[in-house]
Formats: C-alpha cells, sequence, structure tokens
C-alpha cells in the first residue's frame, strides 16, 4: 500500500462515469469501452451532466488551440489517467506533432496493457511508419507517448518530456483534469512555475474542485477523505480568484476561470438540449450545487503571438 492509492483510485472513478455518460449518449467516445468496463452501478444524472459539462469545456479549448496552430503543437496531459481524448482528436484529423500522457507507474502500466492488446488503440499510434515502443509502463511512438512519472517530481517530469522529444519552441497545452487538488500545493506552484518558465508559448487547462469552503465543499472533502484520497491541494480551490492567481502570479500572463454552473450555460445550446433530453432530472438545485463546485481555469503565455489570449469557451 502506498499513500497514494486512493489517489490512484480516482482514476478508476472517473472512467466508470465517463463510460456510463458515453454508453447513455451524452457524448460520442468509441474508444472509451476499450479501456474501461461497463460501469456496474447506475450513475445519477446530475453527474453525467457534470461530466458532460466537463468533456465538453476541455475539448473546445483544446481543439480552438489546435486549429489556432494548425496541430503545429504539443500537448501534455498530466495525470491522464485512461482519458481517450488522443484517440479522439486523431479520428477528427486533429492529431499535435506530440501528445504526451503522464500519470503513476501502477495507472500507466495498465493502460499500456489495454493499448496493447486493443487494435483499435494501437494503429492510431502507427499511423506514420515511426517505430512503437514499448515497455510495461511506457510507450513512444510517432506522436503519441505515455510515460510515468510523479508529478510532485518537476526534474523526473522533465526528463521524461525530453525522452518524449519535446520541443520548448513549439506552442504547448498543458491539461490537468482533476488532478492538482490530490497534490500538495508546495509542489503545484512549482509544476505550474516550471511550465511557465520552460515554455515560452504555452496553455494550460486546470479543471478541478472550487468553493470548497461552503458547507456542500465539506462535504465532497469528507466524502474523498473516507476514500484515501486526501486533497492535499485544496487550499488552492478556495474561489475563481485564487485558482486564477496561482497561475497569473507564477510567470503566466493572462486567462480566465469559470465555474462549471456558468459554463454549463455556454455550452453549444443545440447540444444542451440534445443530452438534456437523454434522463429525467429529478432536481435542477442539485446540479446547480455540484456544478457550482467545479471549475475550468485556462491560463496562456504567448511569447509569440500567435493569439492564444482569444481561446475561450
Ligand atoms: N485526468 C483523468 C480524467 O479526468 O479522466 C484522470 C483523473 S483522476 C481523478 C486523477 C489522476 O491523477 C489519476 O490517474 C492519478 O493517478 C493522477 N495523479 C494524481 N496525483 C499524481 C501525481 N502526483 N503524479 C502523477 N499522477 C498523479
Amino acid at each position: 500500500m502506498s499513500a497514494d492509492d486512493g489517489v490512484i483510485g480516482t482514476n478508476d472513478d472517473a472512467s466508470s462515469c465517463k463510460r456510463f455518460a458515453v454508453d447513455k449518449g451524452y457524448w460520442h467516445d468509441p474508444f472509451i469501452s476499450l479501456l474501461i468496463p461497463k460501469a456496474t452501478s447506475r450513475k445519477a444524472p446530475e453527474i453525467s451532466r457534470g461530466y458532460y459539462a466537463r468533456v465538453k469545456g476541455i475539448q473546445i479549448l483544446i481543439e480552438h488551440f489546435l486549429r489556432m496552430t494548425n496541430c503545429n503543437c504539443q500537448i501534455v496531459n498530466l495525470g491522464a489517467g485512461f482519458d481517450t481524448m488522443f484517440w479522439r482528436l486523431h479520428e477528427e484529423g486533429l492529431t499535435p506533432k506530440c501528445y504526451v500522457e503522464v500519470d503513476f507507474e501502477q495507472v500507466t502500466a495498465r493502460k499500456c496493457h489495454y493499448i496493447k492488446s486493443k487494435k483499435t488503440l494501437l494503429e492510431a499510434l502507427s499511423g506514420e511508419d515511426s517505430e512503437i515502443m514499448m515497455s510495461k509502463t511506457e510507450i513512444h511512438s510517432g506522436s503519441y507517448h505515455l510515460v510515468s512519472s510523479n508529478l510532485r517530481n518537476v526534474g523526473s517530469l522533465e526528463s521524461k518530456l525530453t525522452a518524449c522529444d519535446v520541443d520548448r519552441g513549439l506552442p504547448t497545452l498543458f491539461l490537468s483534469e482533476c488532478v492538482l487538488v490530490y497534490i500538495e500545493t508546495e509542489h503545484t506552484d512549482k509544476l505550474v512555475k516550471w511550465v511557465a518558465d520552460s515554455f515560452p508559448t504555452a496553455f494550460f487547462i486546470n479543471y478541478e474542485q472550487v468553493n470548497m469552503g461552503d458547507s456542500f465543499g465539506e462535504v465532497m472533502i469528507e466524502n474523498l477523505k473516507t476514500r484515501d484520497c486526501l486533497l492535499s491541494g485544496v487550499a488552492a480551490c478556495a474561489s475563481l480568484d485564487t485558482q486564477m492567481n496561482r497561475f497569473l502570479t507564477r510567470g503566466w500572463t493572462g486567462g480566465d476561470a469559470m465555474d462549471m454552473k456558468t459554463l454549463y450555460r455556454c455550452l453549444p445550446q443545440a447540444d444542451l438540449q440534445r443530452i438534456e433530453r437523454l434522463e429525467m432530472l429529478d432536481e435542477r438545485e442539485l446540479l446547480d450545487q455540484l456544478l457550482s463546485h467545479y471549475c475550468l481555469v485556462w491560463a496562456y503565455k504567448d511569447t509569440r503571438d500567435i493569439g492564444l489570449h482569444t481561446i475561450s469557451i
């Protein structure tokens, strides 16, 4: 048992909620069933709508970045878990030059195993005649890389990214989706600053809890504690301002922070109407409460002035 076992387990929770929502038709993802078994328990409609907003919000920002750079860019997914973004982008013809996924080796080992055994997942990596190198815990191919590293150790992350031939001169998007909250703020502060110092043209997307100081937030914290997940970074989740300042005081030029209740209403209306017909929602208030305790924050540093400040929801 390691102190991080509970945190590693959060990947299974997130993955099974995503699989459940995809099976219900909230969004299109033909790859998720190749990595994640069918959810054994039913998820409440507000959970699936929350995941829908999370996945859509992140997808809108990432696609904007890819189109702006004509895919001549890199994406680094920190704490990627069993995320399928690489395959979804590949299906759309939006593969960046380099896509790196980072997680603990207990997680990357399982993901490696699934990728190796699923032809559809593997085929997307072998597109460019390049060799695929695989170990038990890591994969290196033309544009896709899966590496293990503890994000608390910036030195280790740096050498892993170097091994993936990450080019610091290229526009690079960093994504942390429900990850930083599990890491002590002293380490996430270093990580956020290291990215800004090392990548002159960069975009950072962070999704996580916010407004945790009220009674609903306290219940959320207690729930995670009972599953051995210490929310070490919860101090950074106090408000949207603290979320934004974490970036602005560590080398980032600008950005925005939106709670998910606000973001939900900004999503494309036709698709929102479609997903709202999928399942009956008993209490709209519960959904609003849940959404107002999560946020999407993005920050940019645009030395080459390619227009990163225009990326928004
Ligand atoms: N980003 C994925 C998603 O949203 O579907 C997974 C989210 S899951 C809630 C959190 C992930 O962060 C887990 O896969 C966990 O192993 C990873 N993680 C947390 N702390 C980490 C650390 N210090 N180093 C590497 N990975 C970490």
